[in-house]
């Protein structure tokens, strides 16, 4: 069976490892000159099925009113993206009653739960080098009251196999010692000790070659521009204006997903959400962070990558910008400064690399995976603030569904046509 996996990020490269274990024979189509050019470049470096929550929280339409205009804002609508979310932005709205952002909530944590698994028992034989790390993940609050609602929220996930301790504050600093110096002005801490952190680019490109090795085909710096459906089913891909043939075929190109699926008439519902990464040195720190910190109360994560540290966060609806914006930088090296406020001195600007990637975002903050209403075609996108947590578990169940119709998870919780009911 020849399949085409559009997308070398994390997700299509999880989609193509998997497949050709099955014994497909699997071309993998990048536009980039290599993997994980595009949003798996610098992400925050964390798998934590301790964040399965969907961003669309109840109450998220009177958060996003009280934060419109204001540039430093965990999350920034600019107006000019309005226009192509409306349909979008409802079908988010709908989705932060409780009901149904529980219900989403339930099918991440499985998802991400599973996607640890895999990753454990599937891919960790492979010994890719990619910075892991297993120190889990340290939330921080710096009211009670964010500290009493993130606790609910960890008790309730505990049904889902999230494991977790409620730390005081000076217990925080036991387990992090690089956060003493801002001990005093904390709430408290959660610890998720079951997740996991490294570098989604390390593994992008030690996974690929591995996928090389094993006969997966790569062609970069090719750009698929239309499926072709004969008949209800699949018959390829058009790549530079080149016919490619191919039984099945999976989009995983992230926010860029909708336009090509629209060329076989189907409608994804993913837009982009814009993110921000610094990555820096920590050669000269003196208190080095070892676990990676979630700080709920200004929306940053750090993450220590080997001997960098990465610091990532903030959410901007500004349509396919990838232009790096001034304050949004500067807004980083600011959350950096709250977070670590003696080591962030020694940070010199020139030595920091800045970037900004668009998250694939749906508008349950449930990934899109599986099987379509046209036979043969298959995505795996809309992962959102979570592709590389959900990575692993993601890619096996898309393979699963195309080689073998059985998969671990319910397939259906995942598919696109959910959105039709
Ligand atoms: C700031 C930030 C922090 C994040 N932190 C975390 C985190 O800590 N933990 C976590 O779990 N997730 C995190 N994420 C989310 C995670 O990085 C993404 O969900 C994930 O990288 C998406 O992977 P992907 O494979 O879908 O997309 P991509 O990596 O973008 O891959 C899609 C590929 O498709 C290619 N492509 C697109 N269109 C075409 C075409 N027409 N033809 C050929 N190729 C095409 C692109 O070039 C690209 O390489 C973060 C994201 C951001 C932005």
């Amino acid at each position: 069976m020849r399949i085409i996996v559009v997308g070398a990020g994390l997700l299509g490269l999880t989609t193509a490892y998997f497949l050709r274990l099955h014994g497909a024979d699997v071309e993998v189509i990048e536009r980039q000159s290599g993997p994980a050019l595009e949003t798996s470049f610098a992400n925050g470096g964390m798998l934590h099925a301790s964040q399965a929550n969907p961003w669309n929280e109840p109450g998220v339409f009177w958060q996003a009113l009280r934060m419109l205009g204001r540039e430093d804002a965990a999350l920034l609508i600019r107006p000019r993206a309005l226009p192509r979310m409306l349909g979008w932005s409802w079908n988010f709205l709908r989705n932060s009653s409780l009901p149904r952002y529980l219900a989403n909530v339930e099918k991440n944590a499985r998802l991400a739960d599973y996607s640890l698994t895999v990753l454990a028992e599937h891919l960790a034989p492979l010994a890719l080098p990619f910075e892991r790390a297993d120190h889990g993940t340290l939330k921080i609050y710096r009211t009670a009251a964010e500290l009493d609602t993130a606790t609910r929220f960890a008790e309730r996930c505990r049904a889902f196999d999230v494991r977790y301790e409620a730390l005081n504050a000076q217990a925080v600093a036991r387990l992090e010692p690089a956060l003493a110096p801002v001990a005093h002005e904390l709430s408290g801490g959660i610890h998720f000790p079951d997740d996991v952190s490294g570098d989604a680019q390390r593994f992008c490109r030690a996974l690929a070659e591995h996928c090389a090795a094993i006969g997966v085909t790569f062609d970069y710096e090719r750009l698929a521009s239309q499926v072709v459906v004969n008949g209800g089913a699949v018959g390829g891909v058009m790549v530079d204006g080149e016919m490619r043939r191919a039984d099945g075929v999976v989009l995983a190109a992230a926010s860029y997903t909708p336009a090509l699926a629209a060329s076989a008439g189907l409608k994804v519902p993913v837009q982009p959400v814009k993110g921000y990464s610094l990555t820096l040195p920590m050669a000269d720190w003196q208190c080095k962070p070892h676990v990676p910190v979630i700080d709920e109360h200004y929306h940053a994560a750090v993450c220590p990558l080997g001997q960098q540290l990465r610091v990532a966060g903030t959410a901007e609806f500004a349509g396919f910008d990838t232009r790096l914006t001034e304050s949004r930088i500067r807004n980083l090296y600011d959350l950096l400064a709250r977070i670590y406020p003696d080591e962030s001195r020694r940070v010199e600007r020139r030595n920091c690399v800045e970037w900004t990637g668009l998250r694939p975002m749906s508008p349950d903050g449930v990934g899109i995976m599986g099987r379509t209403a046209v036979r043969g075609l298959y995505l795996n996108t809309g992962h959102g603030h979570l592709g590389w947590t959900m990575a692993p578990g993601a890619g096996k169940l898309v393979a699963d569904d195309i080689m073998r119709e059985r998969t671990e998870l319910p397939s259906a919780d995942y598919a696109l046509a959910r959105f039709d009911a």
